[in-house]
């Protein structure tokens, strides 16, 4: 079912892409929890995180080594956090499967 990050994908609606491949594409949260906030999605539409098949672990795994390669490129390598709500009891609002990359600020632990 197609949700609004795939109008970003096939930019029907605009935002603003920091990073993209043949595999993703990541965009600024249009609602930042922290100075740094991007959304990092697959262009393949997975709901959820849970809803990954054994086809989808190249894929899975590019994904990390994406949120990598970005927070460097924007120059918080060295301290973020990778988020993926998975659900809507989870907080997960947008069912296709994306990382949220968080920069900035000193988060806690346990999260919220
Ligand atoms: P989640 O609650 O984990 O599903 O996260 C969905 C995220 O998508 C939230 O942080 C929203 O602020 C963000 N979001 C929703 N619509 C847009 C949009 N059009 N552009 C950028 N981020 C969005």
């Amino acid at each position: 079912m197609p949700t609004i990050f795939t109008k970003i994908i096939n930019r029907e609606i605009p935002a603003t892409i920091v990073y993209e491949d043949d595999l993703c594409i990541a965009f600024r949260d249009i609602n930042p929890q922290a100075p740094t906030h991007v959304q990092l999605i697959p262009k393949k539409e997975i709901p959820r995180l849970v809803d990954g098949q054994p086809e989808d672990a190249a894929l899975l795994g590019h994904l990390m080594l994406a949120a990598g390669k970005i927070a460097r490129q924007l120059g918080v390598g060295d301290a973020f956090r990778l988020v993926v709500n998975n659900g809507a009891d989870a907080g997960q609002s947008v069912f296709h499967l994306h990382l949220h990359i968080l920069a900035g600020r000193p988060f806690g632990w346990p999260p919220g």
